[in-house]
């Protein structure tokens, strides 16, 4: 039978590449996703295929029943874009201002609704039960994946699978691996609160800019002094805001930044750590501050066995040549949330486009769309492999 599910794919790399281009073309923003959900449920009630949709925001589960006993395996793909605007030339470009899907999740889905479709005429043949999750808002935290689940997305499933194109990886190749994956994304603030005065008499203020500068050196001694050097984390301070004269010492100063980690361990660490710092600083200068520290979403954990389908056996999947075993990425992925409550794992599908090298988030960003059939039958490979385990 999957030989005939994998030609049947094939057969539909038109529509695959129909939908990618006519979602590139509409893209919308995390939690914004209407008319992008109705393309999906359109395409369902198309197929005569049973979906909920309003699912923890504009989320869409549906489902095909087979004809055989077996599991109930979910398979995922994301749905939202992100707020870029599209620099690239074809005649595929989107058509809102300032909208782009730079990430690949318009080929995510894509290849998704080609699973669904595909599978379809071989239901009675199929063992166990695919459940497609359409999620959206993975791009901006708190995400769509955790409300989808808290609304019941995953109950009655046994496992799940999910797949990121991957624009800097080569065509035909696969990188996973078991264990963290990806990494868990956190963001925080930081405002000293001194008092402002004459820049010619700083022994009158506290000087806010001074305790600012301080931080941003200090607190690179979390991870390079202070955690386990076998430890991994990051600690990024992407904002510093302070003062507006040159001769005026302000009353404030803020910072921004990220956290990324793979252990949640080392995460609470990191936290405490900071906490500690910061507090030294302002006690320092005789100041007050605020800590604002928001956890976004844990790291992606992938489970042993699922991974070893990709890892050990990942080549008979047709169309994939090579699968890797990558080193974590600091990337974060609220996929996390679904390996939280369910065995499975992620990985990234090769879409390079030979000469056309840009990464995700760019906005030159784009994708093969050969890798949309690869990605199809990836995600189908996870599902056959559980139920082979699980029989
Ligand atoms: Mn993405």
């Amino acid at each position: 039978m999957w030989d005939k599910v994998y030609k049947e794919i094939d057969q539909l790399y038109n529509r695959m590449v129909d939908d990618r281009r006519y979602l590139h073309q509409h893209p919308e923003l995390s939690f914004e996703e209407k008319e992008t959900a109705k393309y999906i449920s359109k395409r369902y009630d198309e197929l005569g295929i049973p979906y909920k949709d309003n699912i923890g925001g504009y989320g869409i589960v549906a489902r095909i029943e087979g004809g055989k006993p077996g599991k109930t395996v979910a398979l995922r793909a994301d749905f939202d874009a992100l707020p870029i605007q599209e620099e690239n030339d074809v005649p595929y470009k989107s058509k809102v201002d300032g909208v782009m899907h730079a990430c690949g999740h318009d080929g995510h889905t894509a290849s998704l609704l080609a699973v669904a479709e595909a599978i379809l005429p071989f239901k009675d043949e199929l063992q166990g039960t695919m459940v497609f999750l359409h999620q959206p808002a993975e791009e901006y935290a708190p995400g769509g994946a955790k409300p989808m689940i808290d609304e019941g997305a995953l109950e009655g499933v046994d496992a799940v699978f999910g797949t990121h194109l991957w624009a800097t990886s080569p065509l035909h190749t696969m990188e996973t691996r078991s264990g963290p994956f990806m990494g868990g994304a956190d963001r925080f603030e930081i405002i000293f609160k001194g008092k402002g005065g004459h820049g010619a008499m700083p022994h009158q203020t506290k000087d806010p800019v001074m305790m600012a500068g301080q931080a941003i050196v200090e607190l690179q001694q979390v991870v390079s002094r202070r955690l386990d050097p076998l430890q991994s984390a990051v600690l990024t301070i992407g904002v510093i805001e302070a003062g507006e004269a040159f001769n005026v010492i302000p009353d404030t100063a803020r910072l921004q930044g990220t956290v990324r980690y793979l252990d949640k361990d080392v995460q609470d660490q990191v936290i405490d750590e900071m906490g500690k710092i910061i507090k030294g600083i302002a006690e320092s200068y005789d100041a007050d501050y605020d800590f604002d520290y928001v956890k976004g979403y844990p790291p992606v954990i992938n489970h042993e066995s699922e991974t070893n389908y990709y890892l050990n056996e990942g080549t008979i999947i047709p169309g994939i040549k090579e699968v890797n075993e990558v080193p974590p990425v600091m990337g974060g992925e609220d996929f996390a949330y679904y390996l939280e409550e369910r065995p499975g794992t992620f990985f990234f599908t090769g879409a390079q486009i030979e000469g056309h090298d840009y990464p995700h988030h760019h906005p030159k960003f784009d994708i093969n769309e050969e890798a949309l059939p690869i990605a199809a039958k990836a995600l189908l490979h996870g599902y056959r492999k559980y139920q082979e385990d699980h029989s």
